[in-house]
């Protein structure tokens, strides 16, 4: 492991300024993700900037009804946020869902959205990778590829984000807020996250060292009905397959509103608006459910060995979409 510095910022002015100061220089939230990646050789900083003690630690309401997550909140402490679990379930149950109570309590908020991609071949720095190693090839099309992509993939990567949170957020469009030498910005959770293409090293809108410093929620009545379901290989301490989160408002046995995000399908939190749009004013019945899930799965491409995938999201969307209609019935 290459020797970093490490220096704690106490202010978000002056963590951007550090970062900007230092060549290969990284912010470290709870350091789940980036210290493994240091371990394996795929990150080498010079210098780590630690954010935890920045007061971004509040979850907050908004005046329109939202709440505003701060980037350095545990996800241990958004999952049991009382505001969260009445207003976003889904988000609350994605976050339980991810890792395990040890990660949980030092993972932060800014670091979940920023965590790499589980492939194999990205973590393992023999192998060529594009994501890693920009025009090196990418083996996992040809190789080891049963959790990989089937929605929005491209021939230079065909790697999942592994966030569960990103996905709830994903459905309640979140709004991702940053400070960057230039200034604050912002950017809507499905723009914060770059298509693939042919440039799957470049993950996200986020400009040079710029710095998350909050999450914010728009108010979403339709979020308070809401379910967050993961397939996974073990029961628990695993990524996903696949996973719905997903909100319905029935009004006389019809759609009236429906979110829906699929995860571990696409480089990144799928919005699922081809299916969003079935819904909206469909019977809220089982063959409206599976139109939706044909409609947003029309476009999957899977590869050899991970076809099952689209099997698995349409019964996920049919039956999540089903458990959730019949809450609505009582
Ligand atoms: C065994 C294991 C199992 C796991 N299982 C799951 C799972 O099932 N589901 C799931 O969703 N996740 C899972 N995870 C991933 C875990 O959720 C992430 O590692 C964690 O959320 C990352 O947060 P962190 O604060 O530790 O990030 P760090 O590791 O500190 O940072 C990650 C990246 O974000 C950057 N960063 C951190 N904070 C900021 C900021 N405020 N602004 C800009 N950049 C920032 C860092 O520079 C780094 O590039 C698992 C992890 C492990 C080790
Ligand atoms: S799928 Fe993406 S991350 Fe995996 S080897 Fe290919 S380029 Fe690298």
């Amino acid at each position: 492991m290459r020797e970093f510095g490490y220096q704690r910022a106490h202010d978000v002015t002056g963590a951007v300024t550090l970062l900007a100061a230092g060549p290969d220089a990284r912010y470290l939230g709870g350091g789940t993700n980036l210290v493994d990646l240091m371990k394996a050789g795929v990150e080498r900083p010079a210098l780590l900037v630690d954010v935890r003690e920045l007061p971004l630690d509040r979850v907050e309401p908004t005046a329109d009804g939202g709440l505003r997550i701060g980037a350095t909140v545990t996800n241990s402490d958004l999952a049991v946020h009382p505001e969260v679990r009445r207003r976003y379930p889904a988000l609350t149950q994605a976050l339980l869902a991810g890792a395990s109570g040890q990660l949980r309590n030092m993972a932060t908020v800014g670091g979940n959205l920023l965590q790499r991609t589980r492939c194999g071949y990205f973590t393992d720095v023999s192998q060529p990778c594009n994501k890693r190693a920009p025009g090196s090839g990418c083996p996992a099309v040809a190789g080891e590829h049963h959790n990989h992509a089937v929605l929005g993939a491209s021939d230079h990567c065909v790697a999942v984000h592994p966030s569960d949170m990103g996905v709830a957020l994903t459905a309640f469009d979140a709004v991702v807020s940053y400070e960057s030498a230039d200034g604050p910005g912002e950017a809507p959770i499905t723009d914060f996250y770059l298509p693939v293409g042919d440039t799957p090293h470049r993950e996200t809108a986020l400009p040079p060292g710029a710095l998350i410093t909050h999450v914010t929620l728009p108010a979403a009545p339709v979020a308070a009905r809401s379910r967050y379901r993961k397939v996974r290989e073990r029961a628990s301490y695993a990524f996903a397959i696949g996973s719905v989160a997903a909100a319905l408002t029935i009004e006389d046995g019809r759609v009236r509103e429906a979110r829906l995000a699929l995860g571990a399908v696409a480089s990144r939190p799928w919005r699922a608006r081809a299916a969003e749009a079935v819904l909206a004013g469909a019977p809220a019945d089982g063959a409206a459910f599976a139109a939706a899930a044909d409609a947003e799965l029309a476009a999957a491409r899977p590869l050899p060995r991970n076809g099952y995938k689209v099997t698995l999201m349409r019964n996920l969307v049919v039956s999540v979409l089903t458990e959730l209609a019949g809450e609505d019935a009582r």
